[in-house]
C-alpha cells in the first residue's frame, strides 16, 4: 500500500477517506486553511509568513502528484496584496462550493464569476491544461484548472463544505450517493445540528422567493 498524499491544512481536520484525488486535493488544502476544528485551529492565511510557509508545503505535495502540470513552489512568493488574492479566492471557491450544493438550487447563490487563463498544450502524452501567470495567479490558474477537470469528471460535486456553520471543512465525499452535508457526522451531525440543519431548509422552502 502506498502512503496516503499528506496535505498540509487538510491533514489538520480531514482523515485519508475525506481527502479529494489528485490536485483536487489542493484546492481542498486551500479551504482547509480556514480556521476550524476542536480545538480551533489557526487560520492559515492570517498573516504572510504562516500563509507562505503552508503554500510552499502544499505546491511541493502538487508537484510529487503532478509534476507536469504543478507550479513551483519556490515561483510563488506571498506578499500582503498577494496574500488577499488568496484569501479572496479561497472564499470564492467556497461559495460556489456551496451553491453548487444549495437545496434551491445554484442560481439561489449570487456568486461573481472568477477567471483565469491556462495553457492548452497537447503532445505525445495528451491534451493537458497548464497553469499561466505569476505569483498567485500561477495558483489561481491551477486551482480552477483542477475545478474544471473535476467538473468535467462529474466529480466536482463530490468536493463540498460542511453544513456545520462553525466548522465549514472541505470535504471529498466518496458516499454512493453522493449524499453527506457532514465533514464528519460524529463531530459535526449531532442532533442539534441536524434541527438547525432542517429549520435552515424549512424557513428557505417557506420564504418568498426573491426573484
Ligand atoms: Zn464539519
Amino acid at each position: 500500500m502506498t502512503a496516503a498524499v499528506q496535505w498540509p491544512a487538510s491533514v489538520r481536520y480531514q482523515d485519508a477517506t475525506n481527502v479529494a484525488p489528485g490536485g483536487l486535493g489542493f484546492v481542498q488544502d486551500l479551504l482547509n486553511t480556514a480556521s476550524q476544528g476542536k480545538p480551533r485551529q489557526p487560520d492559515l492565511l492570517e498573516a504572510v509568513a504562516t500563509a507562505q510557509e503552508w503554500l510552499d508545503l502544499s505546491l511541493a505535495v502538487v508537484n510529487g502528484i503532478d509534476p507536469d502540470c504543478a507550479p513551483e513552489p519556490k515561483t510563488v512568493t506571498l506578499d500582503a496584496r498577494g496574500l488577499r488574492s488568496l484569501r479572496s479566492l479561497r472564499d470564492r471557491i467556497r461559495t460556489a462550493l456551496t451553491a453548487t450544493t444549495a437545496e434551491d438550487g445554484p442560481a439561489s447563490v449570487a456568486l461573481p464569476p472568477v477567471e483565469t487563463t491556462a495553457a492548452v498544450r497537447l503532445d505525445s502524452d495528451g491534451a493537458r491544461l497548464r497553469p499561466r501567470g505569476k505569483g498567485v495567479e500561477l495558483v489561481r490558474s491551477y486551482a480552477l484548472i483542477q475545478l474544471t477537470a473535476a467538473s468535467y469528471a462529474d466529480t466536482m460535486r463530490r468536493l463540498k463544505v460542511c453544513a456545520n456553520p462553525r466548522c465549514r471543512g472541505a470535504f471529498y465525499d466518496r458516499s454512493k450517493n453522493c449524499s453527506r452535508i457532514w465533514h464528519d457526522v460524529a463531530t459535526c451531525g449531532n442532533a442539534q445540528n441536524v434541527r438547525v440543519y432542517r429549520a435552515r431548509l424549512k424557513a428557505r422552502a417557506v420564504a418568498p422567493s426573491s426573484d
